[in-house]
This record gives C-alpha cells, structure tokens and sequence, in this order.
C-alpha cells in the first residue's frame, strides 16, 4: 500500500471508528436505562414519603392502644375492688362506679381513635403495595435493557477493535512526521483533513481551488503529500 493510499485509508477507519463510538455512547438503551433509573429514584422517594407517614401513623395507632388497654387494665382493677366486698360504703361504691364509667368511656373513646388512625394506615399500605409492583417492573424494564445494551455494546467494542487494528495496520506504513501532521489537521479540519487530489473536481478539496493552484497540482509528482494553499488542508496526489 502506497503510503498516500495508506493516510486516506487511516482517515477513513478514523472517520468510521469516530461513527462507532458515537453509536457505543449513543446507544438508545442508555437513555432507556437512564429514564429508568429516574422513575426509580422519582418511586423511591414517593415510597420512603408514604412510609414515613404510615409509620408515624402506626406509632400514634399502637400507643393509643397502649393507652386503651391501660385504661382498661385500671377500670378492670376497679371492678374487681368494687366487687370483692372491699368497698362497704354506698357512697364510696358511687364514686368508684362513677370512676369506672369514666374509664370506660375513656377506653371506648381510645379504640375509636385506634381504630380511625387504622383506617387511615390502610390506604397507605395499599400504595405501598402497589409501589414495589411498579418498581418491580421498571427494574425488570431496566434489567431487560441493560442486557441489550451489554449485547449492542459488545458487538460495537469487538467492530472497533478490528478497525482500529486495520488502523494500524495502515498507519505501520506512514511516515511518522505525516502521521503526526495528519493527526494535527484532523483536529482542525475534521473527516476530511486529507483529501486526494482530484482534477476532475476542482482539485478535490471542499474548496474549490484557484486555476492557477489546480494547474500547479496537476504538474506535482504522483505522491506528493501538501497542504492546499486555499483551505490549508492536506492534498495527496496518488497518480
Ligand atoms: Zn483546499
């Protein structure tokens, strides 16, 4: 391979190579997985909100039972003072009834606030529920994608690797002068930083060149390597 030939080969595995890392960081998979990840965080967040509040609920619930049974253990114990033959005075055995009455009403009013708080816990446990379905299935969805974009990725990486041998390969017969001033140009002028003369069109360069400039071109030597003195990009004469 002609030296020439070997720098326009280069550029075209660059050019290529360019296209499929693109692709590799542009795998629509990426963006999947990305928009997974958001509603994750967006369904965890939503998730630990409602089980705060179920928890402080459930806490409220479970001491007010506390409190219900205390209550409860205290008008059991009065009854049992008051039926044991304990109390002898009318009067007192009134006011340990009417003490009594006061705890039940107590304990009754309690469980009612138990079992309103319980009814407020439900529907919290029922999204609750339904939050880890949904998170379950955008994990599988995730799960789903990230095994395809390991597949895509993979088969990207392995085209990459051959190319980028093949670009070497080439490289291996480029002066390394020319390597280097090629890989400068490229920065600059992009996909085309080489380009091979072409008298047919306009010398081969986006830019047109001047007449004068083409004339000069077509009298050069067969592997001439120069920048065009219109645009400043390399010019290779293969013929
Ligand atoms: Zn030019």
């Amino acid at each position: 391979m002609s030296e020439l030939v070997a720098l326009l080969t280069v550029q075209r595995h660059d050019n290529t190579l360019d296209q499929l890392r693109y692709k590799h960081e542009h795998l629509p998979e990426r963006a999947a997985i990305a928009e997974c990840d958001a509603e994750l965080a967006k369904l965890a967040s939503a998730r630990a909100t409602t089980e705060a509040a179920r928890d402080e609920l459930r806490t409220k619930q479970r001491s007010i039972e506390t409190d219900a049974s205390d209550v409860e253990a205290k008008a059991n114990s009065l009854e049992a003072k008051l039926y044991d033959g304990s109390v002898t005075s009318p009067k007192e055995a009134t006011a340990l009834g009417d003490e009594i009455s006061g705890l039940k009403d107590r304990q009754s009013n309690f469980e009612t606030q138990a079992i309103e708080l319980l009814l407020e816990i439900e529907p919290l446990d029922e999204q609750l529920v339904q939050a880890e379905a949904a998170q379950g299935e955008i994990e599988a969805k995730r799960a789903e994608q990230q095994a395809l974009l390991d597949t895509n990725a993979a088969a990207l990486d392995s085209e990459i690797a051959t190319l980028e041998a093949e670009r070497e390969t080439a490289a291996g017969s480029i002066d390394p002068e020319n390597l280097e001033l090629y890989r400068k140009m490229r920065i600059t002028y992009g996909p085309d930083a080489v380009v091979e003369f072409d008298p047919a069109h306009n010398g081969g360069c986006p830019v047109a060149m001047s007449a004068v400039e083409l004339d000069r071109w077509k009298h050069l030597p067969a592997g001439t390597l120069e920048p065009c003195v219109d645009c400043g990009r390399l010019v290779a004469k293969l013929s």
